[in-house]
């Protein structure tokens, strides 16, 4: 047969002891991960601001180039056009061209040179170059221009310019679209006007991108914060319930799922305590009589005493047995046995006050605990128990059994100093009870007279 009591202690054992240590949480790199999350989102902004900002520099660099091909191919095709039938070209009449090409320098502040297929400088922004040999196409750009008629942009870089000359060259097209030279035109200028006109957006990407990446990092630092701090909390509530502290509770800041979960433990740690208190509970009862057993009656007993002791009341103690037990089991079967043991425990709770406590002891015994009563009122109390016992009829299968019971009882701190003495001093008193005939209450051994 399963042994309640054993069990229901062994459950209550259980919620105490702690739990194994797999399931407990690694915290410790939670901080540290979301950290490092954080932290590449937030690079994310300065880096989406670079790319804007070469975006910018790139577009610059398109719109100053498209200028700068117009306006060459717009030269080109001057000195190519035939004026009048017959008439030189301009590009033929070298002091002409010269002429042409200063003007245009001189009105647009453009630094523009016309080569010729041969490599010759037909004209130059600085007429002394003229009908010098072209030297400075280190790329090869304007020969190939030359070649294949296909505009080209590039950066020259020379010793004077060291962050380089924008420059391009388009192909210049006499008749039959024959190739006859290149048209040479520096745009740097112009481009430097439109990265300078671009500064204000730029500045407003930089300081945007810097103030988001600030953002992200306070927003990061402050979420990961919150949330291992909140994380660290559940955790630590989770080991002081695993240890026993039935009042642990998570108190965290974070709603949401986090929320929720310590939300979901507090439910859990709550119904623990509850089902805990009913297991103690229950582990302090008799199982067939519902009366606190032997060692909660003990308990009680060991704090009526410290009671009595604090306030300077009396307490008194009563030990009850039935008589003849064992005949009414023979008799009647174990189940009347019972059912009167039941009988008995119910009229016990019927007649004494609710902070009387009535306890079966084992077998047929019961002990009763009367705070504040002394040995005269609680031999009163014993006799008022023992004649209503004998008067109740136990109503079993059809039959009806009468029992009687025989009572010892005691006072503290009249009888004994402590628990142990008072509880053998009610034996004692039972036994001269049984001895002097059953059905009866007796109180304890009187003192012997010296010398006899
Ligand atoms: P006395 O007047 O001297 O007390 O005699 P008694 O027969 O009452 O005492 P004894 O100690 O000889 O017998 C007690 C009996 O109580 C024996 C046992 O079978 C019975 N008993 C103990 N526990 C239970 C129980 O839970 N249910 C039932 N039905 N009987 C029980
Ligand atoms: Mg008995
Ligand atoms: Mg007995």
């Amino acid at each position: 047969m399963i042994n309640l009591s054993r069990l229901v202690h062994r459950r209550v054992a259980a919620l105490r002891s702690p739990l194994p240590g797999a399931l407990r949480v690694p915290l410790s790199h939670v901080g540290p991960r979301l950290t490092v999350a954080f932290l590449a989102v937030a690079l994310l902004l300065p880096l989406v601001g670079l790319v804007a900002i070469r975006e910018q520099h790139a577009a610059s660099l398109r719109a100053a180039q498209i200028e700068a091909e117009n306006v060459a191919e717009q030269v080109a095709h001057t000195v190519t056009k035939p004026t009048a039938p017959g008439r030189a070209l301009l590009y033929q009449q070298p002091s002409q061209l010269q002429e042409y090409v200063s003007g245009v320098n001189r009105d647009g502040n453009r630094d523009l040179e016309i080569v010729a297929l041969n490599r010759r400088v037909l004209a130059d922004a600085i007429p002394a170059n003229q009908g010098k040999l072209f030297t400075e196409d280190r790329g090869g750009e304007v020969a190939a221009t030359m070649r294949d008629g296909m505009p080209r942009a590039f950066r020259e870089l020379n010793a004077d310019f060291p962050a380089g000359i924008e420059l391009v060259a388009v192909p210049m097209r006499a008749a039959q679209n024959k190739i006859v030279g290149a048209v040479l035109l520096e745009y740097t200028p112009l481009y430097r006007q439109l990265l300078a006109a671009g500064g204000e957006t730029r500045q407003l990407i930089v300081t945007a991108s810097l103030t988001g990446m600030a953002a992200a990092l306070a927003l990061g630092f402050l979420l990961s914060h919150g949330l291992v701090r909140d994380l660290r909390r559940l955790t630590r509530a989770a080991d002081l319930l695993a240890a026993g502290d039935g009042s642990a509770r998570a108190v965290v800041g974070s709603r949401g799922e986090l929320g929720e979960l310590a939300g979901a433990f507090n439910t859990m740690a709550d119904r623990i305590a509850v089902q805990k208190a009913t297991l103690i509970e229950l582990a302090g009862r008799d199982p067939l009589t519902g009366l606190h057993n032997r060692r909660s009656f003990a308990e009680r007993l060991t704090g009526a005493l410290a009671y009595a002791d604090r306030t300077g009341t009396p307490v008194s103690l009563l030990m009850l047995d039935l008589d003849h037990f064992k005949s009414v089991n023979d008799r009647y079967g174990h189940p009347a046995g019972d059912q009167v043991l039941r009988t008995v425990a119910a009229l016990l709770v019927r007649e004494l006050r609710a902070v009387d406590v009535a306890a079966r002891l084992g077998g047929e015994e019961f002990g009763v605990l009367l705070p504040g009563i002394d040995h005269r009122d609680a031999t009163a109390v014993a006799g008022r128990l023992r004649a209503a016992i004998a008067r109740c009829p136990v109503v079993h299968a059809a039959t009806t059994v009468l029992v009687t019971a025989s009572i010892g009882v005691v006072c503290y701190p009249r009888h004994a100093r402590t628990a142990d003495e008072l509880f053998e001093r009610a034996d004692d008193a039972l036994y001269r009870a049984k001895r002097a005939g059953r059905d009866r209450v007796s109180g304890p051994q009187p003192p012997q007279p010296a010398g006899r």
